[in-house]
């Protein structure tokens, strides 16, 4: 049905890439393409039921992405690169001709700054050019967004608060690592604390907001304001919402790695000179910590990421409750990756997919709320990240 290709070769990409392969009366064609081939072909090697073309890429360059797609002509660009490389995959895209889909809004590089004004600002071109872009179509933003979208649908009138609540109850018994790219991780944790209330947006200092919030399955754990892409789309989309947060959770022991590392400077995005070499400090640091990648093996635990809402249904006030779970070790046996990248890369498969079938198609920019929910539901559902849903309960928040 659909030619794809996937740009990037790590943990997330090897999730959706292996999704892809279950799926193959739709992905018909895969191509597989990042910095590193090898990683690629690590990939492609465990897939037997459809051959994987794989190919090396810069995906900063225009001119190199434009040539891949020339010669392999794909219906769809799947970017699980980093954010990065948004405007260059997506320019690429315009050049040629062909719909993109990606799981995180474009940052640059020099900047830890997250808002989706520079991708929203192709939305023209894309329409104008009949091609369709899905941002953030991972679970956070992604699913987050697609949960929210089926509230509204099926059981609001009108959505007044709203919390994503994210809770990571997995261990990988290592001192300290990330669950993905270190480097984006630590940028996203480190900046200031930003929600949404009465129209403006409040700032608080890093990770200072927390309280204890019950995850079911998991129990209490401690849970962090955070600024988070999806809630600047959300407020956007749903123009009800009063207020708007973001809230993970994260152990002791990381928070005080975290913190004396932010305190000697190994965080820092800004570059210094070694031995006459310019190194940026979070770039070494991604180096020597943990591949998330290789997380897998030893992760017990799960994942519980849901959204909270309170509203009017019927002049009625109603609280409701939409979450997923997911165990790492599952995770692990059915992909060989952990549940952080897996709850990532099944939603960025199921965009892709609804998006070949002809039913998440439009010419333009969109998030994922933007769509309708409800295939994207059923989905989720058949492809391992089935929902619950809880209604008039505490939401705690
Ligand atoms: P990884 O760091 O594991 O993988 C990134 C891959 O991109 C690597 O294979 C890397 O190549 C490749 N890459 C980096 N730069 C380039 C380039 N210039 N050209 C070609 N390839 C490049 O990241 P993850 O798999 O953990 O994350 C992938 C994406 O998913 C990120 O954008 C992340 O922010 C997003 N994400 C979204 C979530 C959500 O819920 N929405 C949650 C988690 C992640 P190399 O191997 O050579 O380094």
């Amino acid at each position: 049905m659909g030619r794809v290709l996937v740009i990037g070769a790590g943990g997330v990409s090897t999730v959706a890439v292996k999704k892809m392969a279950m799926n193959a009366d739709v992905f018909t064609e895969i191509m597989l393409a990042s910095r590193t081939k090898s990683k690629c072909d690590k990939i492609a090697a465990d897939i037997k039921n459809i051959q994987i073309q794989t190919r090396q890429v810069d995906a900063d360059k225009v001119d190199e992405l434009v040539s891949l797609f020339r010669s392999f002509q794909p219906d769809l660009v799947v970017n699980l690169a980093l954010p990065y490389q948004d405007l260059s995959i997506m320019d690429a895209c315009l050049q040629y001709g062909v719909s993109y889909l990606d799981t995180a809004n474009y940052e640059p590089l020099d900047q830890a700054k997250y808002e989706y004004s520079w991708q929203w600002a192709y939305q023209e071109k894309f329409r104008e050019a009949g091609l369709t872009a899905i941002l953030g179509c991972g679970f956070d933003p992604g699913v987050t967004g697609v949960y929210t979208a089926y509230a509204a649908k099926h059981h609001f009138d009108e959505i007044q608060y709203l919390d994503i609540v994210d809770c990571n109850a997995g261990d990988h018994h290592k001192a300290f690592a990330t669950n993905f790219n270190p480097e984006i991780n630590i940028r996203e944790i480190t900046q200031r604390g930003k929600y949404y209330e009465d129209g403006v947006w409040k700032e608080t200092d890093p990770l200072s907001v927390h309280q204890p919030i019950h995850y079911p399955e998991v129990g209490p754990r401690e849970s962090y304001l955070m600024y988070h892409e999806e809630l600047e789309s959300l407020v956007k989309n749903f123009p009800t919402i009063r207020r708007a947060r973001f809230w993970m959770t994260f152990g002791q022991e990381y928070l005080t790695h975290l913190r004396v590392m932010q305190n000697i400077g190994m965080t820092s995005i800004k570059p210094v000179l070694y031995k006459g070499v310019e190194i940026v400090p979070i770039q070494f640091l991604k180096a020597v910590l943990p591949d998330p990648g290789e997380l897998g093996e030893n992760y017990t635990g799960e994942t519980s990421i849901g959204c909270r809402i309170r509203g009017l249904k019927d002049e009625k006030e109603l609280t409701y409750y939409v979450y997923n779970n997911c165990s790492h070790q599952a995770a692990y046996k059915e992909t060989g990756a952990q549940g952080v990248s897996y709850t990532t890369g099944v939603p960025a498969m199921i965009g892709a997919k609804l998006f070949l079938q002809g039913v998440w198609k439009k010419p333009g920019v969109y998030n994922t709320e933007e769509f309708n929910p409800d295939p994207f539901m059923k989905e989720l559902n058949e492809q391992g990240l089935p929902w619950h849903e809880q209604f008039n309960i505490n939401i705690e928040l």
